[in-house]
């Protein structure tokens, strides 16, 4: 069965780009929550590195948070700190505000974000 931890060290990582590259979601107080999975996930054949969650209003009374972004943990350990990078850079990515101030998941361009593309190419992803 699957199972979920927070991890500090994520949080660390994600808590930089978000000053760094999305400052409007502290701006406007989206709190993301950041953890590890042990589960090993594929969309059809290609292993799943991470996701980004809406926390449905549900489970609002039990979390603080308003997004969950999920690393799988087997295969995000091959990935360089580059990688690792990017890809929460990518997960970032997905969370998206519209005018009313309501959240959502943002949807990929292609199969990925065009800023990723033209910043680190389609294959940022390749382990060696
Ligand atoms: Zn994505």
């Amino acid at each position: 069965m699957e199972s979920c931890r927070k991890s500090a060290e994520l949080r660390a990582l994600g808590k930089r780009i978000i000053r760094d590259k999305f400052r409007w979601i502290r701006d406007q107080r989206i709190r993301v929550g950041f953890c590890y999975s042990d589960a090993e996930k594929k969309k059809g054949k290609k292993l799943t590195y991470a996701e980004c969650y809406k926390v449905q209003a549900i489970y609002k009374p039990w979390t603080p948070y308003d997004f969950v972004i999920v690393f799988y943990e087997a295969v995000t350990d091959l990935l360089t700190d580059q990688q690792r990078e990017i890809l929460m850079e990518h997960e970032l990515m997905h969370i998206g505000i519209d005018e009313a101030g309501h959240l959502y998941i943002e949807q990929h361009d292609v199969e990925e974000f065009r800023p990723i593309i033209d910043r680190y190419g389609l294959d940022w992803a390749q382990i060696d």
